[in-house]
């Protein structure tokens, strides 16, 4: 059966977030909204527009630890005896949640925030809000977890979707493909628009951060190689025509690249006066995402080996080669 999408409204700016529901031959639930009232609400509301309550759903599966697509999994597991399924690299961000969430902000803190040079108002801004995000989920017993593997198979609607690992936005994230119906559960891998490169803390035994925007660049070579008829977003309408989209997202992608070599060519050195210069257009409260992005042109401009990288006083200076 085609998955059927729920619209649910999320905060924190982002608008919406779909999760999508199979309900033969068991009720399985991709995604589960953000932790808010207004949230649970309209979850609850669409399902029952299905003929269908929490406590029916068997398994609840998660595209990616993102608090938008995950945070109501505690309350679902609490209200039915369903299992929450994600990958073995998102299963700690289930049963871990506190832990790899105080591991984030201190890395944000002591260290990456630390070396932009950032205003003290705008870390404080910056923090305070992921410190928010952090308390928009329920933990999930560990007991009710299932990882599945990085290239697994999940049964859902009666059909066999691969499990297709697809890092750059969020590290652990996997979308879901089934290859007879051509259909693409993108999670935020695929969205109309670009999604943005999260900077995470650098995995255990990693030397330093990996850069996202380069990674998420060869995901999206691993997407469009598909065959895919409608694309199922994380956030949004399902769309058809995925080459397309990507094409147009590489254009983008390419073209601000651009833009971000001729500011740090022109002289500018450091984040806050390139963030200025290329975000111009947003707001300083909301420019977390124009940060994302960002840092992921000057990744993609080091690996291109156009930038590199000065440390001066503790903060980084880029510098064209
Ligand atoms: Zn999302």
């Amino acid at each position: 059966m085609e998955p059927v999408r729920l619209d649910l409204p999320a905060d924190l700016g982002i608008g919406q977030v779909n999760a999508y529901l199979f309900t033969q031959p068991e009720v399985v639930l991709v995604d589960a909204g953000i932790k808010t009232d207004a949230c649970w609400e309209a979850l609850v509301d669409g399902l029952a527009l299905h003929g269908i309550a929490p406590a029916d759903i068997a398994r609840v599966v998660i595209t990616h630890t993102h608090v938008d697509h995950y945070g109501l999994a505690g309350r679902l597991v609490a209200e039915s005896d369903a299992t929450v399924w994600v990958s073995e690299l998102g299963a700690p961000w289930l049963s871990a949640a506190e832990a790899l969430w105080h591991e984030r902000l201190v890395y944000y803190r002591d260290d990456f925030l630390r070396h932009l040079g950032l205003p003290a108002d705008v870390v404080a801004v910056t923090l305070h809000g992921l410190e928010l995000l952090a308390t928009r989920i329920d933990p999930v017993p560990a007991e009710r977890i299932v990882p599945f593997h990085l290239d697994g198979v999940l049964q859902m609607g009666g059909q066999a979707w691969q499990v297709i690992h697809t890092p750059g936005h969020a590290s652990m994230q996997t979308v879901f493909y089934q290859p007879e119906a051509r259909r693409l559960l993108s999670a935020d891998m695929l969205l109309a628009v670009t999604p943005t490169p999260v900077v995470e803390q650098p995995p255990p035994g990693a030397g330093g951060r990996v850069p996202a925007l380069p990674v998420f660049v060869r995901s999206l070579d691993v997407v469009e190689a598909l065959d895919v008829a409608t694309v199922y977003p994380g956030h949004g309408r399902p769309f058809t025509d995925h080459r397309r989209v990507i094409a147009r997202q590489r254009e983008r992608i390419t073209q601000r690249r651009e833009e971000c070599l001729g500011y740090v060519r022109a002289g500018l050195a450091r984040v806050p006066e390139l963030l200025d210069a290329m975000y111009a257009h947003q707001p300083p409260a909301t420019r977390l995402a124009g940060l994302w992005m960002l840092i992921g042109y000057l990744d993609l401009l080091s690996e291109a080996g156009l930038v590199r990288q000065e440390v001066i006083d503790d903060v980084w200076n880029y510098r064209a080669t």
